[in-house]
């Protein structure tokens, strides 16, 4: 099939929505790290984003569609041979289960497919291999993701990419840059990690602590721990048990977590 016939079939289930415009290519790859580590692109779809990669970097792309996985290695066949481009057919998630997406410090950037790119992003932030994430994402993803303490939309995702990372919008992108165009405007962007997340509690923590986002803080706790016990807590922290979930700071978060862990430990998976 011929690339414009491949976007014109653009296989919704997998998010394919093809970035065309040439500029935001230019500025995603401007926004770059710019030290030697490979970079693994999930989902290099017509290759535009991928062609522009392997210009300066070793790529490792993995894509789920075998229809552009045939493209990919036609368009780029040189490039494979001479080993700078390494192309893995197949759902990314899938590698990640069986272990790591690569054996050395890598960068993440990528024109995400939107439907699993919360999931990807989580997953690129566990990962004690991956340096940085550069991804294109719905634009109220990036907010989440990056959202500071007192903001609206600062949820478990900006706690959890706040506790171990910096994380920016570099620009927006509009739905007329993509072939077919998205429904939703998206944005690009990018997570300097320092460390990973390592504990899966804390995560289920958040959970507890986010189940009803407007709600006051101390209630929903009080479905993981006695209420007594929450409220005990908070004085103890000196936090007004008033507070939404929202108004609360990473730091905070972490020094509740701390005090109630024992509450997590001893749930059964059933009520988690
Ligand atoms: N990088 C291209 C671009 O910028 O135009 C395509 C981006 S498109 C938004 C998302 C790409 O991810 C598609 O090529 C799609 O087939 C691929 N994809 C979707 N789910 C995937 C998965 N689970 N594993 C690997 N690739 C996936």
């Amino acid at each position: 099939m011929i690339k414009t016939d491949l976007a014109k079939f653009a296989q919704k289930k997998f998010g394919q929505n093809f970035l065309k415009d040439q500029s935001y290519i230019e500025k995603i790859v401007q926004s770059m790290s710019n030290d030697d580590k490979k970079i693994v692109e999930i989902g290099p779809g017509l290759g535009d984003l991928t062609k522009e990669l392997v210009k300066t970097k070793q790529v490792i792309a993995f894509e789920v569609d075998k229809r552009l996985c045939e493209h990919i290695a036609h368009t780029f066949e040189k490039e494979i041979k001479q080993k700078i481009l390494t192309l893995k057919c197949g759902d990314v998630l899938a590698s990640w289960e069986e272990g790591n997406l690569l054996d050395e410090e890598y960068h993440l950037v990528a024109n995400l497919p939107y439907y699993i790119a919360t999931h990807i992003i989580l997953k690129a932030l566990r990962d004690t291999r991956c340096q940085s994430i550069l991804v294109m994402v719905q634009k109220e993803v990036a907010q989440k993701f990056s959202a500071k303490v007192q903001q609206k939309d600062f949820s478990a995702l900006g706690v959890l990419t706040s506790s171990v990372a910096k994380a920016t919008i570099c620009f927006e992108v509009p739905p007329h840059a993509f072939v077919p165009p998205p429904k939703i405007t998206s944005a690009v962007l990018l997570i300097k990690k320092e460390r990973s997340l390592n504990d899966m509690r804390f995560e289920e923590f958040l959970r507890f602590a986010f189940v009803q986002p407007r709600k006051k803080l101390s209630n929903n706790l009080s479905k993981l721990a006695p209420k007594d016990v929450v409220l005990k807590v908070f004085d103890e922290l000196e936090i007004n048990s008033d507070k939404r979930p929202h108004e609360i700071s990473t730091e905070i978060y972490h020094q509740l977590y701390y005090k109630l862990k024992e509450y997590i430990d001893g749930k059964q998976p059933e009520q988690r």
